[in-house]
């Protein structure tokens, strides 16, 4: 994933980067008169931690994203943002896959319906590799011969895998942008798409320094309880009306809070 372009780049900047156009859009509201009781950072936190978010929104990001059609399937869920992908009924698309490593090969999660688990037998992780790079390497041998027999493009690519990588463009508001870090850095999240989530990330804090801090401490490194878990933290221990998932996740949340 790289970073290709960002919005503003009119805005009087003040010393800062892209993250001007979110205080000088907030101050439409809260006057010019307002920077000296409040800095820019202190401004933008009280935005963020008071989820008036739409000054986030003044600040535009365009990625061009290579991903996994899995990944990419996952991606494009979010929908607050404009993609434009590459067409594999246009274009003859190239041998480009994502196969596992065998150690990135888990068994089912037992406590998470969608995820993985522990590691697997290492014979089996190493077998799945081989055998679909193997299936891979038919589906993409299939899709080349009735390319050249003069299959149609949009036709032939029916046989290769969810693993194909395929690429696009993403532009996206920084508001949304921390909507998606937020469902997509969770540790429910696929681990592939994590992994883009956190470079995106890190490539974030050198553009909006101040905003990424905000999202850390607000949301990131934050704990959100609901009335159970208040009841629970009031009490000593769970509420008996909490469900058996519920008490798994107060535990992980006494486990962040050191409780
Ligand atoms: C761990 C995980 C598991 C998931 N599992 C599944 C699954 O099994 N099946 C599945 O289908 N999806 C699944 N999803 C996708 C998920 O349900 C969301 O579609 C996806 O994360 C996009 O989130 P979003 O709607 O907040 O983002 P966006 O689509 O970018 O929307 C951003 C915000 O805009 C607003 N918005 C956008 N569109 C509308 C609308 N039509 N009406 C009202 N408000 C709107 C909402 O406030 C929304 O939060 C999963 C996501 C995650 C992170």
């Amino acid at each position: 994933v790289c970073l290709v372009d960002v919005m503003p780049r009119l805005v009087e900047r003040g010393g800062l980067g892209p993250e001007a156009a979110i205080v000088q859009a907030a101050r439409i509201s809260y006057g010019a008169g307002t920077k000296t009781v409040r800095t820019d950072e202190g401004l933008l936190r009280y935005l963020f931690r008071n989820a008036h978010m739409t000054p986030f929104e003044m600040v535009v990001l365009k990625w061009r994203v290579r991903a996994p059609l899995f990944t990419a399937r996952q991606w494009m869920r979010h929908r607050a943002g404009s993609y434009n992908e590459v067409s594999a009924r246009y274009s003859v698309i190239g041998s480009d896959y994502y196969i596992p490593e065998p150690d990135d090969v888990c068994g089912q999660s037992a406590a998470n319906r969608q995820g993985s688990g522990e590691p697997l037998n290492p014979g089996i992780a190493k077998m799945f590799h081989n055998d679909a790079a193997d299936l891979y390497w038919r589906g993409d041998n299939t899709y080349r011969t009735y390319i050249e027999a003069g299959v149609a493009r949009e036709m032939a690519r029916i046989v290769l895998p969810e693993g194909r990588y395929t690429s696009f463009y993403w532009t996206v508001n920084l508001r949304n942008l921390f909507g998606f870090l937020e469902l997509r850095m969770d540790s429910h999240a696929q681990d592939n798409i994590r992994g883009y989530a956190r470079a995106i990330y890190d490539i974030l804090r050198d553009y909006c320094p101040l905003a990424v801090r905000a999202f850390d401490d607000y949301v990131l490194d934050a704990v959100k309880l609901s009335a159970l878990e208040v009841k629970a933290l009031r009490g000593g221990e769970a509420p008996p009306e909490m469900s058996a998932r519920e008490r798994d996740e107060w535990q992980k949340k006494r486990e962040k809070l050191g409780l």
